[in-house]
């Protein structure tokens, strides 16, 4: 069979195994604008979302019964697992969800972040776009200077400066189809491509760029591994050019207890994160250094605290710290982390000998407890290299007949992430069912 031809028959049985889905689906185009209560479900393989019924540990049931070994974990947000006991008790026992008051909770994830991530000073956000936002923006404030750096085919959220990256003649560009921005990104923007300390340092060298926000590995265009020294390197030269280095490991997390940072003895003067630390319940953080937390505050002329400042109403409230307290402390533990990475070694020990069997020209890599495979033999090197390694008719034949037989991946890529209740069975049920779609690519 052709791909278009698999993808029909796996469509076909989607729709025929989702018929409440597909129904619940057809009645919200008439109060939801796409039919969708945000942009990205959208994205689902098959036409339409299947609807959550309910999900618990690393595992989903639609509400047609169809019941998923989870590896999407709401693309990183489920990471600590569903509905984790810990956490669901944590937030039941909240009175008073915000109140614009700090609980003790705040400084003891606080205390807990710096511990794992070595960076001493922590806030709050409800999201990990807004504590990259806001960080920009202190950076800004800080250094004195206009722009940022990032690097290309890189995602920090919905942050208007990010959303950008090179051409294919090196030149900085817009990226396709973006919506509404202030003004063209490239004016509030240099872009770098990873692993290549070159591009990095004409990034800096204008001595303009306040920070340079980025990935330790680049995780939204499947994951690109820093070379070794590259990580040092950068380091370095923000340090020589006196940009501000700012790490958001919402993604990277997946490393270990304090992601990429704690793992590979990074030093950033700044750190980023959000999704998984609340076991689901909406929060992001933003940690500084001793250094840029007496910077920050040295800014008399700096309205931090009014309506010129960085302040969500909602952020830093009762229900999201709790739930931090009660993940961070009893959920995503380094027990947690080192049982979620002998399973990702499992899963892409699965994932490598189907690719190997069948012969398939394909690469997998991984960081900590995620796993990613691209359609390219050598693991992609830059963001471009691993764009060029996407596929989206694989991607759907893929995502559809791993649905269709009880596995969700997340539905951007091929990423697949480990939660602490992921199981060996869930682990092998995907081995199995991966090994007979790419058999049939094969046939
Ligand atoms: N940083 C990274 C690295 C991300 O991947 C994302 C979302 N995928 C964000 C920030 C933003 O997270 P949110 O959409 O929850 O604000």
């Amino acid at each position: 069979m052709t791909l278009a031809e698999l993808i029909a028959r796996e469509r076909a049985r989607f729709e025929q195994d989702h018929p409440r889905s597909r129904e619940l689906h057809e009645q919200a185009h008439v109060s939801l604008l796409a039919g969708v209560p945000m942009p990205w479900m959208a994205m689902w393989a098959g036409g339409f979302p299947p609807y959550l019924d309910r999900a618990h540990g690393a595992t989903v049931v639609d509400v047609d019964g169809n019941e998923y070994a989870d590896f999407c974990v709401g693309d990183t947000g489920a990471m600590a697992g569903h509905s984790p006991e810990s956490t669901m008790r944590a937030i039941a026992q909240v009175e008073g969800i915000t109140t614009m008051l700090p609980t003790e909770d705040s400084a003891w994830v606080g205390g807990e972040l710096a511990r794992r991530f070595g960076v001493p000073y922590w806030q709050f956000s409800l999201t990990a776009t807004d504590a990259n936002r806001w960080m920009i923006r202190m950076c800004r404030h800080v250094t004195r200077r206009p722009r940022i750096g990032v690097f290309s085919w890189c995602y920090h959220g919905s942050v208007d400066e990010s959303f950008v990256r090179l051409d294919e003649h090196g030149l900085a560009r817009a990226r396709e189809g973006l919506v509404g921005p202030p003004v063209d990104p490239t004016e509030t923007t240099r872009v770098a491509e990873f692993n290549d300390l070159r591009s990095v340092e004409s990034v800096l060298e204008h001595e303009d760029v306040a920070c340079l926000l980025m990935e330790p590995a680049l995780t939204n265009i499947g994951i690109v591994l820093p070379e070794p020294g590259f990580m040092d390197a950068v380091r370095s030269l923000c340090t020589e050019h006196g940009t501000l280095l700012v790490i958001d490991e919402t993604h990277t997390l997946s490393a270990g207890p304090g992601g990429c940072t704690a793992a590979w003895g990074l030093e950033p003067d700044a750190v980023t994160l959000g999704k998984s630390i609340g076991g689901g319940v909406p929060i992001g953080a933003y940690g500084v250094t001793a250094e840029l937390a007496e910077r920050i505050s040295a800014q008399e002329d700096a309205d931090y605290e009014d309506t010129g400042g960085v302040g969500g109403t909602l952020a830093g409230n009762a229900l999201s710290l709790a739930a931090a307290r009660a993940t961070l402390g009893e959920v995503l533990t380094d027990e947690a982390f080192e049982r979620m990475i002998r399973l990702r070694e499992r899963f892409a020990q699965g994932v490598q000998a189907a690719i190997t069997e069948h012969g398939m020209p394909w690469s997998v890599v991984s960081l900590g407890a995620r796993c990613e495979y691209r359609y390219a033999p050598e693991p992609p090197r830059t963001g471009a290299e691993s764009a060029a390694a996407g596929d989206r008719g694989l991607d759907e034949y893929l995502h559809l007949y791993l649905m269709n037989r009880g596995v969700l991946i997340t539905p951007f890529h091929n990423m697949a992430l480990m939660c602490p209740a992921t199981t060996e069975e869930q682990v092998d049920l995907h081995t199995e069912v991966f090994g007979a779609a790419v058999a049939e690519l094969g046939a």
